[in-house]
């Protein structure tokens, strides 16, 4: 078997080698043993959030848009409408989801390098009452531009609307703390930030809104309120868990306790960030965002104008000395994406920014 290449993705990302361990054995998923770890699963997911004391967290079978997709169809009802605040692709996603389950959507957009403002969101939902539920993306993927989560939450509530939280690429880095910030459910996914392995996703919902929900979804496996109901009477899933991706999501939020919670891996991905920035900027490339709104998570980088930088020729040399990189996915730029996050630290990015300036050597691109 070959060395593990550097993920340098939004998920699958890098993750460290006692995760991956704990996926050695075998669980019987009805057995008191993987029971307890499901247990241990749904109480630390909360812990990431302080969200004991108003939440429950549902977990999923599937990727992240599987959880999106259950939650859409769960808790935006029939007779419910959704405003979808939109800045990139996974914003766009929703709206995809919401037609297909049938539900009343509506979208508010902004360019992807501008972050949604409150003010609009205040003033669309003034101007349309049958709106009932407001769904907006933390981190925008597409860009990695971070969304003003306690600012959109509070205009939301103020308007006595639900709010859907798409925290797939910020939760378990950028504090989110549902003690204090109105949100009725936070979806996110294994593989992301915790640093787990991919198949699961999870919402922390508020239990009034799932309770409310009975009945709503079109789909048997896609229902938030049957999932959780069948966590509540026996602690069981309703169908085969993907039982070693748990048992590594455990180990990972071990892990991220031990980092010192969300804080202390937002200074590691920080870190990580500012040491890429820096050797970029030596290098020639420019960031796509203005570095007021940019997270830590993710980097979109533009491909420089004299077109000699050819994403798949400089992917394959980056590739060839183990580092992956992403795609861009602008609808305007070309670009492409360097990710922050993952089992990484600075070191790793400095040895990335030697395979960089090899590469463009070899690639005869004046740096
Ligand atoms: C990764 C991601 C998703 C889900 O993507 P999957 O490929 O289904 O895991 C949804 N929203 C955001 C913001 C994401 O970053």
């Amino acid at each position: 078997m070959s060395e593990s290449p550097i993920l340098l993705t939004p998920g699958p990302l890098t993750t460290a080698i006692e995760t991956r361990r704990a996926m050695l054995r075998d669980w019987g998923s009805r057995d008191p043993a993987f029971i307890a770890l499901t247990a241990e699963l749904r109480s630390r997911l909360l812990q990431v959030a302080s969200g004991e004391g108003s939440h429950v967290a549902v977990p999923l079978q599937g990727s992240g848009t599987f959880i999106v997709e259950a939650a859409i169809a769960t808790l935006v009802g029939p007779a419910d409408k959704l405003l979808v605040l939109i800045n990139g692709a996974y914003g766009e996603r929703m709206v995809t989801i919401a037609r297909r389950m049938g539900r009343a959507v509506e979208a508010l957009r902004w360019a992807e390098d501008r972050v949604v403002e409150p003010g609009k969101v205040a003033e669309a939902l003034r101007a349309d009452p049958s709106i009932t539920h407001v769904a907006l993306v933390h981190c925008e993927t597409t860009t990695g531009i971070l969304n003003p989560l306690a600012e959109i939450a509070a205009v939301v509530a103020a308007a006595g609307r639900g709010f859907l939280l798409d925290a797939m690429s910020s939760f378990g880095a950028i504090g989110i703390d549902l003690s204090s910030v109105p949100v009725t459910a936070l979806l996110a996914s294994s593989n992301k930030c915790l640093e787990g392995v991919p198949g699961l996703g999870f919402a922390l919902v508020q239990p009034a809104a799932l309770e409310r929900a009975v009945g709503n979804s079109p789909s048997l496996s896609f229902d938030l309120h049957a999932q959780w109901r069948g966590f509540e009477t026996d602690g069981q899933w309703r169908f085969t868990p993907p039982v070693q991706v748990v048992a590594a999501l455990v180990e990972a939020l071990r892990r991220l306790e031990a980092e010192g919670g969300p804080a202390g891996r937002l200074r590691r991905y920080q870190e990580n960030f500012d040491t890429l920035w820096a050797g970029m900027r030596r290098l020639g490339f420019a960031l796509f965002l203005d570095e007021a709104v940019q997270a830590p998570i993710i980097a979109t980088f533009r491909m420089p104008a004299d077109g000699r930088l050819e994403f798949r020729r400089f992917y394959d040399a980056l590739a060839a000395r183990g580092f992956l990189i992403y795609p861009g996915k602008l609808t305007q730029a070309e670009s492409f994406r360097i990710g922050c996050i993952g089992a990484l630290d600075r070191r790793d990015f400095e040895r990335l920014l030697e395979a960089v300036a090899e590469a463009l050597r070899t690639m005869e691109v004046a740096a």
